[in-house]
């Protein structure tokens, strides 16, 4: 992560000027240029996404219009500014965000992104997505989101610690290890919690629990890197038999391949299935010989780049998803498939490792064509579950072994699964429509009880 950025689309300008707005023009002249990018995103947003299913539900649950308020409203928003001075010698200045949506069943909870595309709008919509995602997994948050617009992928290391701390400084006052816990998530990572614990504890002393997703050296949980993209294969494991999918002879492309994306990939892979397809932000390859997971995520840890992998063809992200195979994991960001792509789409299965991926129309379409969605809601909730265990470890500054954790998971992972299939099969309706339901009844069951409402 905290490299120079080593596409040409970066060039000279993005090196001196790192302000979201010299990150567009240099997007738009990269566009000009007839440099490829990446798959583009729908045009409808994270939070008409969210907000379309999140109404679905309400509508079927028949619940009435001031409680709808109450849960599609987030509890508090933080808008922060970060003024920071980079290596050009000029002040920058970001914005960060930390928005707390329910908190009726614990804690808030949810990850920090860095990305020049992060608005207040994105966030809303991750913090909601975060309230029904701990409900259906049954752990004891509530959802929360937070992010920072700044390139993360261009900035250096040390600049990006400067922006982390600020941003902590700032925002800790709503934060705390029973008031709101952070995670990593898009272009942050272990390092960047281990500076955000460090800067909280100058003002409160030493509190791992103060943020998740921490490194093995401060407190952080056997299994939390991969937790998300194993518990995409534990859901996986669940449904594989329902559409009569034997992993052996399994086949999978991974759109993003990062943190969730790589795992995912690489405990697929263990099982015996072989990847076809794989994408990053700079670019899509394909093998129908099979694409080690493993050495895929060796050559990009050292710096190499994806579409420079031995023994692939170079494509377009948007052919990555006309692949034909028996699972897509899109890992990227939100609104990735949409309606002018979801046709093309040739899979079985699609496991939402990323948030928000498909957009309502997409949704529909995929739908039709029979293919078997497991919604972002549950698919990807791995990663809040194993956060979840270490919260529980650091509170108690204890340490559960790697094996113990994965059981656990396995064990939370299967439970959600079985939840949300039961429901479904009772309701005759998809996946996702049961997911909603299970979380916002939770959710609606703890705030009355609570007597929040
Ligand atoms: P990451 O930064 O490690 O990886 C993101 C990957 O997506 C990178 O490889 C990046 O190059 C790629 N990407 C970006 N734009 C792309 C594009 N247009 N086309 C193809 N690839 C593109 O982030 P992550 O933590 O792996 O998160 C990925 C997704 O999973 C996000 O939607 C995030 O919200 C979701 N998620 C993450 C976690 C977690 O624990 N990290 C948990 C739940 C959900």
């Amino acid at each position: 992560m905290a490299t120079k950025a080593k596409t040409e689309a970066v060039g000279e300008r993005a090196e001196t000027d790192k302000s979201p707005t010299a990150v567009d023009e240099e997007r738009e002249r990269a566009a000009a240029a007839g440099v490829p990018k990446p798959a583009g995103g729908a045009e409808v947003s994270n939070l008409d996404i969210v907000r379309f299913y999140f109404d679905r539900a309400v509508d079927r649950l028949e619940l009435p219009d001031d409680v709808r308020t109450v849960f599609w409203t987030p509890y508090r928003e933080v808008t922060v500014q970060i003024p920071v001075k980079l290596s050009d010698g000029r002040i920058h200045t970001f914005s960060g965000y930390r928005i707390q949506h329910n908190g009726a069943r614990g804690p808030y909870k949810g990850g920090i992104r860095f990305h020049p595309e992060v608005d207040v709008d994105e966030v809303r919509a991750l913090a909601s997505l975060m309230t029904w995602k701990t409900a259906v997994a049954n752990v004891p948050f509530g959802g929360a989101k937070g992010g920072v617009n700044c390139p993360a992928d261009q900035l250096e290391r040390s600049e990006l610690q400067r922006i982390t701390r600020s941003f902590m400084d700032k925002i800790e006052k709503v934060l705390g290890p029973t008031r709101d816990i952070p995670a990593p998530d898009v272009n942050t990572n272990a390092q960047v919690m281990a500076w955000m614990m460090d800067e909280y504890g100058k003002l409160h002393g030493h509190t791992p629990a103060i943020c998740t997703g921490k490194p093995i050296a401060l407190e952080g949980s056997y299994g939390r890197e991969q937790a998300t993209g194993r518990g995409c294969i534990f859901m996986f494991r669940e449904a594989a038999p329902q559409l009569g999918l034997s992993p052996a002879d399994t086949t999978f492309v991974v759109q993003g391949y990062g943190n969730v994306g790589s795992w995912a990939a690489r405990i697929l892979q263990q099982l015996g299935a072989k990847m076809v397809g794989a994408s990053d932000a700079t670019g899509a390859i394909r093998s129908d010989e099979g694409i080690d997971a493993d050495d895929l995520a060796t050559h990009l840890r050292d710096g190499g780049q994806l579409t420079e992998f031995p023994g692939t063809e170079v494509i377009s992200p948007d052919d990555l998803l006309a692949i034909e195979c028996d699972v897509l994991i899109p890992a990227a960001l939100g609104g990735m498939i949409h309606e002018h792509n979801a046709d093309r789409i040739n899979t079985k299965m699609i496991i939402e490792g990323a948030n928000s991926p498909t957009t309502p129309a997409a949704d529909q379409i995929l739908h039709e064509k029979g293919v078997w969605v497991i919604p972002d809601v549950m698919a990807n909730a791995g990663g809040v579950v194993c956060s979840y265990f270490e919260w529980v470890q650091n509170l108690q500054h204890f340490r559960w072994s790697e094996r113990e954790v994965n059981d656990k998971l396995g064990g939370i992972m299967r439970k959600a699964y079985r939840d949300v299939s039961a429901r479904a099969k009772e309701e005759r309706i998809s996946l996702r429509e049961a997911a909603y339901l299970v979380g916002i009844e939770r959710v609606v069951e703890a705030s009355r009880t609570r007597g929040y409402i």
